[in-house]
């Protein structure tokens, strides 16, 4: 049997050391920084959205393992997504990090973040660029966040 806890650590793992769409996407119209002051993570998130869809999703961060492994899965997660669609991971991801309710369906392989929520010091390591993409949503200005 394959112990849940190793394959959260496992999954973080290779995540931080192997980012995904750790870059700047050509054609990214829209912006958010992030900055978590707790643990000093930063994250600048970019998305290329066209006609109301995610085409193209990157970012660039500095900070602990946790904050850039949960920006690699959000960016998978929600790569192709049409923006509502967006929305509603990141509505599914922040109940489950805060112990509510979540649909498992919706989330996919953000699920494995959910290891973070024993944690609550990394909460807000985890829950970083995910407020990011929420800010980045919204509209097309560009936003800082802050988890304090
Ligand atoms: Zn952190």
């Amino acid at each position: 049997m394959y112990d849940l806890h190793d394959l959260y650590q496992e999954v973080i793992m290779d995540h931080n050391r192997r980012p995904r769409n750790f870059r700047k996407p050509d054609g990214a119209n829209r912006q958010a920084e992030g900055f978590n002051p707790l643990c000093g993570d930063q994250i600048t998130l970019y998305l290329a959205v066209e006609d109301d869809m995610i085409a193209d999703v990157g970012f660039q961060a500095v900070g602990c393992a946790i904050s850039k492994a949960s920006a690699s899965i959000m960016t998978e997660s929600v790569k192709g997504l049409s923006v509502e669609d967006a929305e509603k991971v990141f509505e599914e991801f922040h109940s489950m990090i805060t112990q509510e309710d979540f649909d498992a369906d919706v989330l996919g392989d953000a699920e494995l973040l959910q290891g973070v929520s024993r944690y609550p010091a990394r909460i807000k390591c985890a829950a970083l660029s995910w407020h990011a993409l929420n800010s980045a949503l919204d509209d097309t200005e560009e936003k800082t966040v802050s988890t304090e």
